[in-house]
């Protein structure tokens, strides 16, 4: 069993100076006993490339809020931003190979989010992206919830 936490810490390390350089401040609720049955290449993976965007297409000065929620049934993980998030038209499209939004600066391969959704699937999850909202200041919210048989 790996603890959630720790993939979330080490996955922080590495992109920690991405985030600094842009001033994007990072706030943390991190659960210290979530312990998922998974395979540790794949759940780092899943979790850097979802950081990963959030730091990268969020402008400087953003902040960016991440969560790992234990309950009796699931655990719950959120990346929120304060990006300019994903329109809702897209928001199926970005999970097919290459897709990029146009208009992005940022250079990439379109390939995060293909990954992230094939990992999911191997590991019986499910990922729920909410489109930008103004109101809430978040700009793409994204949870996973892993259910452990
Ligand atoms: P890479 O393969 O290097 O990850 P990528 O970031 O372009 O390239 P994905 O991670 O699959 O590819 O993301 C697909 C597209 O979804 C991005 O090009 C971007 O337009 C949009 N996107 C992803 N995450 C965010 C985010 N947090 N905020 C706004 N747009 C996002
Ligand atoms: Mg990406």
């Amino acid at each position: 069993y790996l603890s959630l936490k720790m993939v979330f810490v080490e996955v922080i390390e590495e992109l920690y100076p991405l985030a600094e350089a842009k001033s994007i401040d990072l706030g943390f609720s991190l659960d210290n006993d979530a312990k998922l049955n998974a395979n540790p290449v794949r759940l780092k993976t899943l979790i850097h490339n979802l950081i990963d965007n959030a730091i990268r297409y969020t402008p400087t000065g953003g902040k960016i809020d991440l969560s790992i929620i234990e309950t009796e049934r699931s655990i719950e993980i959120s990346i929120k931003d304060t990006g300019p998030g994903i329109a809702s038209a897209e928001i199926e499209k970005v999970f097919e190979p290459f897709y990029r939004v146009l208009g992005s600066n940022e250079q990439g391969s379109g390939l995060g989010l293909a990954i992230v959704a094939s990992i999911v699937a191997q590991m019986h999850a499910s990922i729920h992206l909410t489109a930008s909202d103004p109101l809430t200041h978040c700009g793409l919210c994204i949870t996973v919830r892993f259910t452990q048989k």
